[in-house]
């Protein structure tokens, strides 16, 4: 059952013209429909790269009552509720999961013009960028390849050989979270497909919450969702998924970091495996300080 904070919040007219605006159809929510009705109006965009807006307690205190109202709604309707309140500045960032393909495949039907976009590091799998081919081809939906500033060619050669040999964090910090800072700018709420499941850094993941590291609002329709659930969904909607998980991987991230598992092994046992490192930065809580410079020398 669902508890409600008792504080006063905003309350937007039910009549409010943003699903219009949006172009989404706002279906019978009944018992979401406070959701639609707190007003996310005053959350601004994120203006200049790296320029992190602080919320008011009050504006926090409303994402957390539209998380907790959310928190039993299918994805659809997270999704709606998100399209509703920030399109068409609302965006995505996909690495094309099976969490990642699942939600296009909903996008798709409630609007396909949401940008999405993909961390494009170089170092990723040719299965994973044909599988943006595919998508593009059943969903009509084009991901942006977001790109670093240097190609691997010319980071790896400003740092001396391959960082994430020596460095994995710095790479990471340089090659994701760096360009992610870049686009979300202009948008004031992001969609990500992480899942509560994975690991200890995202088992309180919120449906809905202030992403503080990167200065707006992040939607997480599969928090709840179990790995067996979002493979059941790619099953039964023939939804295009990454053909090396069929190999032996379950979570793909970029081939110089990624193993299969084995038998009994955790999902995310594959990535940076032989290291403590178990997140890219993207999707951690705390704020993280800037890794520190490769052994190689200069950054
Ligand atoms: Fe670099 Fe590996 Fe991170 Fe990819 S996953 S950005 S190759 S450290």
């Amino acid at each position: 059952m669902i508890t409600l904070a008792t504080s006063p919040v905003q309350i937007r007219p039910m009549n409010d013209k943003i699903s219009e605006q949006s172009g989404s159809v706002v279906s019978g929510h009944s018992r979401y429909d406070e959701a639609w009705r707190i007003d996310l109006s005053d959350f601004p965009a994120v203006r200049a790269e790296g320029e992190v807006y602080s919320p008011t307690a009050d504006q926090l205190e409303r994402l957390r009552r539209v998380s907790e109202i959310l928190e039993d709604a299918s994805a659809e309707e997270i999704l709606r509720w998100a399209i509703d309140t920030f399109y068409p500045s609302l965006t995505m960032a996909t690495a094309f999961g099976p969490e990642g393909c699942v939600i296009l495949s909903i996008l798709a039907e409630l609007q396909p013009k949401v940008r999405v976009f993909n961390l494009d590091t170089g170092y990723q799998f040719p299965e994973t960028l044909q599988l943006r081919d595919r998508i593009a081809q059943k969903y009509g939906i084009d991901v942006v390849l977001a790109k670093p500033e240097l190609s691997v060619e010319e980071y790896e050669k400003c740092h001396g050989g391959p960082v994430y040999k020596v460095n994995p964090d710095r790479c990471c910090f340089d090659r994701k979270v760096q360009v992610l800072k870049r686009e979300v700018v202009g948008y004031r709420a992001w969609i990500s497909g992480i899942r509560r499941d994975q690991s200890p850094h995202r088992a309180n993941a919120p449906i809905v919450g202030w992403d503080k590291k990167f200065g707006l609002v992040k939607i997480n329709p599969l928090a709840r969702w179990t790995k067996n659930q979002v493979w059941q969904r790619i099953m039964d909607e023939d939804i295009p998924y990454n053909p090396l998980h069929d190999q032996g991987y379950p979570s793909i991230g970029c081939w110089p970091c990624t193993r299969p598992v084995l038998l009994g092994e955790d999902e995310r046992a594959g990535r940076w495996s032989g290291t403590a490192k178990t997140e890219c930065g993207l999707h951690l809580v705390d704020d993280q300080p800037s890794p520190p410079p490769t052994m190689y020398g200069q950054i």
